[in-house]
């Protein structure tokens, strides 16, 4: 769809603290969770809002929460590759192999910071993050460039891995 070929539109203060950025995530986190077909990440333009937000299962945290992430920007990709199977809920049935990048560096907007803040700025934190989750970052953060895994595709999934 030519949607999720858009540029996706930064987020500000004052619309974090609105109800409906609350309506959103709550969207994106029940779309993502939903049982019949889960994901382990999720970016606002594939519930229809072009907007810079993400939602990541973070596999390398105790627990595997999902956190949410606004105006995540990649600053710093590393040149050691990994190709792995990936697919995408808004590309049904499809699935394929990518190389991404084994680290990143994230920096992005914690919504749970400005829920306390009384400042009219975003506060930005820079975190690095590797493996698998980082590969699902790199997914998601494209979602808001207009990319999708299978611009990148590189082949088929192998039989073993279906
Ligand atoms: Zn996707």
């Amino acid at each position: 769809s030519l949607f999720l070929r858009r540029q996706a539109l930064p987020l500000g203060i004052g619309e974090l603290k609105s109800e409906e950025f609350n309506i959103l995530q709550e969207r994106m986190l029940l779309t993502v969770n939903d049982t019949t077909n889960p994901g382990v990440g999720i970016a606002a333009p594939q519930v229809g809002v072009s907007r810079r937000m993400i939602a990541v299962q973070r596999f390398d945290l105790p627990d595997e929460p999902f956190g949410i992430y606004i105006n995540p920007v990649i600053t710093h990709y590393s040149d050691s590759l990994v190709l792995g199977g990936e697919g995408c809920l808004s590309i049904p049935d499809v699935e394929g192999m990518v190389r991404r990048s084994l680290e990143i560096t994230l920096r992005y907007s914690d919504p749970e910071d400005y829920l306390s803040e009384t400042g009219d700025s975003l506060k930005v934190k820079t975190e690095t993050i590797r493996g698998f989750t980082a590969v699902i970052f790199q997914h998601e953060v494209d979602h808001l460039n207009g990319i999708l895994f299978t611009d990148k595709m590189v082949g088929p999934l192998p039989e073993t891995e279906k």
